[in-house]
Protein backbone atom coordinates (compact mmCIF):
# COMPACT_ATOMS: atom_id res chain seq x y z
CA UNK A 1 0.00 0.00 0.00
CA UNK A 2 1.28 3.69 -0.95
CA UNK A 3 3.41 5.52 1.84
CA UNK A 4 3.52 1.56 3.98
CA UNK A 5 7.05 0.36 4.48
CA UNK A 6 7.49 -2.97 2.25
CA UNK A 7 10.45 -3.60 3.85
CA UNK A 8 12.36 -3.57 6.62
CA UNK A 9 15.93 -3.62 4.45
CA UNK A 10 16.70 -3.77 1.13
CA UNK A 11 20.33 -4.79 -0.20
CA UNK A 12 22.01 -4.96 -3.43
CA UNK A 13 23.77 -8.54 -3.89
CA UNK A 14 25.38 -9.43 -7.17
CA UNK A 15 25.82 -12.44 -8.93
CA UNK A 16 29.75 -13.01 -10.31
CA UNK A 17 31.97 -15.74 -11.32
CA UNK A 18 33.18 -17.11 -15.19
CA UNK A 19 30.44 -17.51 -17.88
CA UNK A 20 28.74 -21.02 -17.78
CA UNK A 21 28.45 -21.97 -14.38
CA UNK A 22 24.78 -20.86 -14.33
CA UNK A 23 24.77 -17.84 -12.59
CA UNK A 24 21.80 -16.71 -14.69
CA UNK A 25 19.98 -19.92 -14.25
CA UNK A 26 20.52 -19.43 -10.38
CA UNK A 27 18.73 -15.98 -10.17
CA UNK A 28 16.16 -17.59 -12.92
CA UNK A 29 15.64 -20.00 -10.37
CA UNK A 30 15.12 -17.62 -7.33
CA UNK A 31 12.90 -15.44 -8.99
CA UNK A 32 10.76 -17.71 -10.79
CA UNK A 33 10.77 -21.26 -9.34
CA UNK A 34 11.51 -23.28 -12.19
CA UNK A 35 14.69 -24.11 -14.33
CA UNK A 36 15.36 -21.77 -17.03
CA UNK A 37 17.68 -23.78 -19.59
CA UNK A 38 18.37 -21.95 -22.43
CA UNK A 39 19.35 -18.38 -21.17
CA UNK A 40 20.51 -15.75 -23.97
CA UNK A 41 23.52 -13.55 -23.57
CA UNK A 42 22.45 -10.10 -24.03
CA UNK A 43 25.21 -8.20 -22.62
CA UNK A 44 23.91 -5.79 -20.12
CA UNK A 45 22.58 -5.97 -16.49
CA UNK A 46 19.77 -7.75 -15.25
CA UNK A 47 18.01 -7.74 -11.58
CA UNK A 48 15.74 -9.75 -10.13
CA UNK A 49 13.82 -8.55 -6.74
CA UNK A 50 13.09 -11.38 -3.94
CA UNK A 51 11.58 -10.68 -0.53
CA UNK A 52 12.48 -13.01 2.08
CA UNK A 53 11.16 -13.34 5.90
CA UNK A 54 14.43 -13.91 8.40
CA UNK A 55 13.68 -13.68 12.16
CA UNK A 56 10.58 -11.65 11.50
CA UNK A 57 12.76 -9.12 9.42
CA UNK A 58 10.94 -8.08 5.91
CA UNK A 59 14.34 -7.95 3.45
CA UNK A 60 13.90 -7.03 0.29
CA UNK A 61 16.83 -8.67 -2.17
CA UNK A 62 17.71 -6.73 -5.39
CA UNK A 63 19.55 -9.40 -7.29
CA UNK A 64 21.49 -7.95 -9.85
CA UNK A 65 23.28 -10.37 -12.53
CA UNK A 66 25.85 -9.49 -15.42
CA UNK A 67 24.13 -11.17 -18.38
CA UNK A 68 27.10 -12.14 -19.95
CA UNK A 69 29.63 -9.06 -19.09
CA UNK A 70 32.10 -11.43 -17.62
CA UNK A 71 33.08 -13.30 -21.00
CA UNK A 72 34.79 -10.13 -22.11
CA UNK A 73 36.05 -9.53 -18.02
CA UNK A 74 34.35 -5.94 -18.64
CA UNK A 75 31.77 -6.22 -15.28
CA UNK A 76 31.68 -2.45 -14.95
CA UNK A 77 32.74 -0.73 -11.14
CA UNK A 78 29.05 0.23 -11.22
CA UNK A 79 27.97 -3.31 -11.36
CA UNK A 80 29.92 -3.93 -7.34
CA UNK A 81 28.86 -0.33 -6.10
CA UNK A 82 26.91 -0.47 -3.38
CA UNK A 83 26.86 -4.02 -2.85
CA UNK A 84 26.07 -5.50 0.32
CA UNK A 85 26.61 -9.14 -0.38
CA UNK A 86 27.58 -11.44 -3.52
CA UNK A 87 27.48 -14.60 -4.41
CA UNK A 88 30.44 -15.69 -6.52
CA UNK A 89 29.56 -19.15 -8.72
CA UNK A 90 31.55 -22.00 -9.94
CA UNK A 91 30.61 -24.86 -11.59
CA UNK A 92 31.29 -28.43 -9.86
CA UNK A 93 31.81 -29.84 -13.02
CA UNK A 94 34.82 -27.35 -14.28
CA UNK A 95 38.05 -27.12 -12.17
CA UNK A 96 39.12 -24.15 -14.09
CA UNK A 97 35.56 -22.22 -12.53
CA UNK A 98 36.53 -22.89 -9.51
CA UNK A 99 40.66 -21.72 -9.77
CA UNK A 100 39.21 -18.62 -11.08
CA UNK A 101 37.05 -18.23 -7.84
CA UNK A 102 39.84 -16.50 -5.72
CA UNK A 103 40.54 -13.83 -8.39
CA UNK A 104 36.45 -13.31 -8.25
CA UNK A 105 36.60 -12.84 -4.87
CA UNK A 106 39.50 -10.54 -5.11
CA UNK A 107 37.39 -8.59 -7.49
CA UNK A 108 34.59 -7.88 -5.31
CA UNK A 109 36.51 -6.64 -2.06
CA UNK A 110 38.01 -4.73 -3.92
CA UNK A 111 34.93 -2.98 -6.01
CA UNK A 112 32.83 -3.29 -3.43
CA UNK A 113 33.67 -3.37 -0.08
CA UNK A 114 36.26 -5.20 1.97
CA UNK A 115 33.69 -6.46 4.44
CA UNK A 116 31.31 -7.37 2.10
CA UNK A 117 29.38 -11.00 2.37
CA UNK A 118 30.75 -13.31 0.07
CA UNK A 119 28.74 -16.45 -0.76
CA UNK A 120 30.45 -19.05 -2.95
CA UNK A 121 28.26 -21.75 -4.87
CA UNK A 122 29.23 -24.57 -6.55
CA UNK A 123 26.78 -24.56 -8.68
CA UNK A 124 25.19 -27.88 -11.01
CA UNK A 125 25.23 -30.05 -8.09
CA UNK A 126 22.47 -32.76 -9.96
CA UNK A 127 26.07 -33.47 -11.89
CA UNK A 128 27.71 -35.17 -9.52
CA UNK A 129 28.67 -37.67 -11.22
CA UNK A 130 30.72 -35.55 -13.27
CA UNK A 131 32.28 -33.74 -10.44
CA UNK A 132 35.89 -32.22 -10.37
CA UNK A 133 35.91 -30.42 -7.46
CA UNK A 134 36.25 -31.93 -4.37
CA UNK A 135 33.62 -30.08 -1.30
CA UNK A 136 36.23 -30.88 1.43
CA UNK A 137 38.91 -28.90 -0.52
CA UNK A 138 36.48 -26.07 -1.84
CA UNK A 139 35.36 -26.06 2.17
CA UNK A 140 38.96 -25.93 2.71
CA UNK A 141 39.59 -22.89 0.53
CA UNK A 142 36.45 -21.20 1.65
CA UNK A 143 37.31 -21.15 4.84
CA UNK A 144 41.12 -19.73 4.81
CA UNK A 145 39.37 -16.77 3.02
CA UNK A 146 36.57 -16.47 5.21
CA UNK A 147 33.56 -16.74 2.74
CA UNK A 148 30.31 -19.24 3.29
CA UNK A 149 30.27 -22.16 0.95
CA UNK A 150 27.32 -23.80 -1.08
CA UNK A 151 26.53 -26.27 -3.34
CA UNK A 152 23.30 -25.86 -5.45
CA UNK A 153 21.64 -26.45 -8.52
CA UNK A 154 20.20 -24.42 -10.85
CA UNK A 155 17.96 -27.33 -12.46
CA UNK A 156 16.60 -29.17 -9.39
CA UNK A 157 16.34 -26.09 -7.06
CA UNK A 158 18.60 -27.65 -4.24
CA UNK A 159 19.94 -24.95 -2.00
CA UNK A 160 19.30 -22.38 -4.45
CA UNK A 161 17.11 -19.95 -1.92
CA UNK A 162 19.26 -20.99 0.98
CA UNK A 163 22.16 -19.56 -0.53
CA UNK A 164 20.29 -16.16 -0.57
CA UNK A 165 19.27 -16.88 2.89
CA UNK A 166 22.27 -17.96 4.83
CA UNK A 167 23.86 -14.50 2.79
CA UNK A 168 21.11 -12.26 3.62
CA UNK A 169 21.46 -13.60 7.61
CA UNK A 170 24.96 -12.62 7.21
CA UNK A 171 24.63 -8.96 5.65
CA UNK A 172 22.08 -8.66 8.77
CA UNK A 173 24.16 -10.09 11.17
CA UNK A 174 26.82 -7.24 10.25
CA UNK A 175 24.08 -4.76 10.51
CA UNK A 176 23.16 -5.66 14.27
CA UNK A 177 27.41 -5.74 15.12
CA UNK A 178 27.53 -2.63 12.97
CA UNK A 179 30.49 -3.72 10.86
CA UNK A 180 28.77 -2.19 7.90
P1 LIG B 1 26.09 -17.97 -16.79
O1 LIG B 1 26.93 -17.70 -18.00
O2 LIG B 1 26.95 -18.13 -15.57
O3 LIG B 1 24.99 -16.98 -16.59
O4 LIG B 1 25.43 -19.40 -17.00
P2 LIG B 1 23.95 -19.77 -17.47
O5 LIG B 1 22.97 -19.51 -16.37
O6 LIG B 1 23.68 -19.12 -18.78
O7 LIG B 1 24.08 -21.36 -17.61
C1 LIG B 1 25.08 -21.93 -18.46
C2 LIG B 1 24.66 -23.33 -18.87
O8 LIG B 1 24.64 -24.20 -17.75
C3 LIG B 1 23.26 -23.41 -19.49
O9 LIG B 1 23.31 -24.34 -20.56
C4 LIG B 1 22.40 -23.93 -18.37
O10 LIG B 1 21.31 -24.66 -18.87
C5 LIG B 1 23.37 -24.81 -17.60
N1 LIG B 1 23.08 -24.85 -16.15
C6 LIG B 1 22.99 -23.80 -15.31
N2 LIG B 1 22.80 -24.20 -14.05
C7 LIG B 1 22.74 -25.55 -14.08
C8 LIG B 1 22.58 -26.57 -13.07
O11 LIG B 1 22.43 -26.31 -11.86
N3 LIG B 1 22.62 -27.87 -13.50
C9 LIG B 1 22.79 -28.20 -14.80
N4 LIG B 1 22.81 -29.49 -15.11
N5 LIG B 1 22.97 -27.27 -15.77
C10 LIG B 1 22.94 -25.98 -15.42
MG1 LIG C 1 24.53 -15.26 -17.59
Amino acid sequence: MAGEREYDYMFKVIIIGESGTGKSCLLHYLIENRFKKNTNHTIGVEFGCKRLNIGGKQIKLQVWDTAGQERFRSVTKSYYRGAAAALVVYDITNAESFQKIHSWINDVRALAKPNISIMVVGNKSDLKSSRAVNFVEASCFCQELEVLLIEASAATGENVEEAFNKLASSVLTKLDGKQL
